[in-house]
C-alpha cells in the first residue's frame, strides 16, 4: 500500500509500506521513502523496517504496536506506539515524543536541527539589517526577507503527521 502526503504546497511525497509477517503473525513494516531537502534540493531514498510489536487486548485478540525505531543520545528510543510521525525536514519516522523532546535532545536530529538553526541565524542577521536600515525601500526589502524566513522556520516546525492507523487498523482485522 501507498500513502501520500502534502503539505503546504512545496512538500509532496509518497510512502510504500510493506508489512513483514513470520508465519502469519506481523513484525515489522517496512517503509519505502524519498524526501527531498527544500533547502538544498538534494534528495535522498530510504528503505528501513519498523518493528511491530503485540500486547493481548483486553477483548480478546492482540493489540499492535510500532517499536520506535530512533536513536536519541546514543539510546534506542524502543518506546511502543500507536503513529509514527515524520516532521518536515526530518528523515526517519519516530515517536510523538522523540519529536516533541527537549532542545537539547532534539539536536540529535541533525538535519532537522541544522535546518532550524540555518533559519534562525538567518532571521536574526536580517532583523538586525532591517532595524539599522534607513532608506525606506531597503527597509522594505529586509521586511520581505523577514516575512519569507518566518514561514519557512513556521513549515519547519509543522509536523507531518504520517498516521499509520490504517496499517494498524489492517493489523488488526
Ligand atoms: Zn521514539
Amino acid at each position: 500500500m501507498t500513502y501520500s502526503w502534502n503539505l503546504g504546497e512545496q512538500q509532496k511525497g509518497s510512502i510504500g509500506c510493506r508489512l513483514i509477517r513470520d508465519s502469519e503473525v506481523p513484525t515489522a513494516l517496512e517503509l519505502t521513502y524519498s524526501s527531498t531537502n527544500k533547502f538544498t534540493g538534494e534528495k535522498r531514498d530510504f528503505n528501513y523496517s519498523v518493528s511491530i510489536d503485540s500486547t493481548p487486548c483486553n477483548y480478546g485478540g492482540q493489540r499492535y504496536w510500532f517499536i520506535c525505531p530512533l536513536i536519541l543520545n546514543d539510546r534506542s528510543c524502543h518506546r511502543r506506539c500507536r503513529i509514527l510521525y515524520l516532521p518536515s525536514g526530518a528523515s526517519y519516522f519516530g515517536c510523538r515524543l522523540c519529536y516533541n523532546l527537549t532542545y537539547r535532545s532534539r539536536q540529535e536530529h541533525r538535519s532537522w536541527n541544522y535546518e532550524n538553526a540555518r533559519l534562525f541565524n538567518k532571521l536574526r542577521k536580517v532583523e538586525n539589517k532591517y532595524i539599522r536600515a534607513k532608506r525606506p525601500w531597503i527597509r522594505e526589502k529586509y521586511r520581505r526577507q523577514i516575512v519569507a524566513t518566518r514561514a519557512g522556520i513556521e513549515q519547519m516546525c509543522k509536523t507531518l503527521e504520517v498516521k499509520l492507523l490504517k496499517t494498524c487498523k489492517d493489523l488488526e482485522k
